[in-house]
């Protein structure tokens, strides 16, 4: 084989690659907008992540208008039997900018806490959820947890 066919050969599989990799792109959706309003409430109590997602995009939106340190709200992500080990540990004196709680290994994942109006990005790795494993997502401002909560479905 010469080096033009060669030459010819490397750039229709690149072009075919390419496009595969484009459509492969657009076909899943792997992102997610959620919002949380000044009524202590998400706008989804489901989240389903596809298998074919390596990475997931959480973006979250406060609708409302009171500010953060009245009603914040954020996005953490967690096994659902380790739901009550960590709510008992949210306490104010942990800080808005921890999400009113300490380090834990339990929180996979968790957003910054934001006011209303304002918007934050959190991205998920799917490699952390075990299809086996049953998971929740909550907002950890003290006392939202009961109102905002949802399940997460790999
Ligand atoms: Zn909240």
């Amino acid at each position: 084989m010469n080096l033009f066919f060669k030459g010819i050969l490397i750039k229709l599989f690149l072009s075919v690659f390419m496009l595969l990799n484009v459509s492969s792109i657009s076909a899943e959706d792997c992102k997610i907008v959620i919002s949380g309003s000044d009524m202590m409430k998400f706008d989804t109590n489901e989240i389903n992540i596809s298998k074919s997602c390596e990475k997931f995009v959480v973006i979250l939106k406060h609708s409302g208008n009171l500010p953060v340190n009245a009603m914040g709200h954020n996005i953490v992500f967690l096994e659902a039997d380790n739901l009550q080990k960590v709510v008992s540990k949210v306490n104010m004196a942990h800080g808005i900018q921890n999400g009113f709680m300490p380090e834990m290994e339990e929180v996979l994942f968790k957003s910054e806490m934001i006011g209303g109006g304002q918007e934050t990005t959190l991205e998920l790795d799917r490699k952390v959820f075990n299809s086996e494993k049953e998971y929740v997502f909550i907002c950890t401002f003290p006392g939202h947890f009961a109102l905002m909560k949802g399940k997460l479905k790999i």
